[in-house]
């Protein structure tokens, strides 16, 4: 249930309705649309059954009802996109976000070379993964602790931010503080507990869909995330398990248009993961950005052959100097009102 509040309702009296909701079992969120506070009562309530009741409330001017099972990701309440706003940097707003950096970082001199290169072709973000979730636990499994300070010390070097994964609350409180964005790989989108943890913290959160998971079941967790607190979710679409066994993924670039429609949060798009296949990294980030993604991320590497993991779908930096030239020209193709990346 959603309380349309009277024009002219202030913050503090809105508050104060939340508190009182609140003392009645229910809990409920204020969002600003146009010149009217929204209260959503996302929890508590058999919502169909007692609407006399909340009509009846101090500042109550009418009544609606959720359309979607994920009221804070859905766009019921929030009406405008999300853009999230980090260090000067935006995701969701005018500007594409670019994420790139190698799959994981190797050692000290390997990111800071890789960040100097990415950021001078025009990313605003260098990814790296310092805890790896690998299929086998003989692989590498990625440098923990360390990794995340050389990742801390080479995104700020080159005036970038920084996105890497983690797996679980002690791996979180790693990189709180070093880490700008956290990312929640694939196999953790159901990772309930995980989510919950990531919901408390003040920094944004890239979500990525799990493997065989429907655009519902990745706004649902994406749901757990912002009903914990943390309101800047960004959606990653990373490839999904079809019956193709050629690529590594099939990669759904439909997710764009869908998860803009049913969401008011950034939609990235990860070319890498979602084919497993170098020589498709450029085709399908061309598309993603014609499909009007928020971000992409890309994985990149000096040396892609010698890659620590996922060599067979790294490319070099000259080809990710490459893509973003041609990248900016799309951009301003078909969104010629955004800007291209920096
Ligand atoms: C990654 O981005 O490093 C990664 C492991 O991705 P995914 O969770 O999509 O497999
Ligand atoms: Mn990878």
């Amino acid at each position: 249930m959603i309380l349309i509040l009277e024009k002219n309702t202030t913050h503090p009296q809105a508050a104060q309705l939340i508190e009182r909701l609140l003392t009645m079992g229910l809990k409920a969120v204020k969002e600003e649309q146009g010149d009217r506070i929204a209260i959503a009562i996302v929890s508590g309530i058999d919502t169909n059954t007692q609407q006399e009741h909340f009509s009846a409330l101090p500042y109550v001017d009418r009544i609606e009802y959720f359309s979607q099972q994920f009221k804070l990701a859905g766009n019921d309440i929030h009406k405008k996109r999300l853009v999230i706003e980090i260090g000067g940097r935006t995701i969701g707003g005018d500007e594409l976000a670019v994420m790139a950096g190698p799959c994981s970082i190797e050692n000290e001199t390997q990111i800071h070379r890789i960040a100097q290169s990415v950021a001078k072709s025009g990313a605003q973000f260098l990814r790296g993964g310092a805890f790896k979730p690998r299929t086998s636990p003989y692989d590498f499994q990625g440098l923990g602790k360390e990794g995340v300070q050389y990742m801390h010390d080479a995104a700020r070097e080159n005036n970038l931010l920084s996105i890497s994964e983690v797996m679980d609350l002690h791996q979180l409180e790693i990189a709180l503080g070093k880490i700008d964005i956290l990312q929640i790989g694939a196999r953790n989108m159901q990772n309930y507990s995980l989510l919950k943890e990531v919901g408390k913290v003040n920094v944004p959160v890239m979500l990525k869909r799990g493997f065989s998971s429907t655009y519902k079941e990745l706004l649902m967790a994406a749901e757990y995330i912002l009903d914990a607190g943390n309101p800047n979710v960004m959606l990653c679409e990373r490839g999904i398990r079809t019956f193709e066994s050629y690529t590594r993924n099939t990669l759904d670039i439909g997710a764009v248009p869908v998860l803009h429609e049913l969401s008011h949060l950034p939609v990235v798009i990860d070319p890498s993961h979602g084919t497993g296949i170098r020589s498709m990294i450029a085709p399908m980030t061309y598309a993603a950005v014609a499909a009007g993604a928020d971000a992409i991320i890309i994985e990149v590497h000096y040396d892609p052959d010698n890659s620590y993991s996922d060599a067979q779908q790294a490319i070099s930096c000259e080809h990710f100097a490459d893509i973003m030239q041609r990248v900016r020209a799309i951009r301003n193709a078909v969104y010629p009102f955004k800007q291209a990346a920096a």
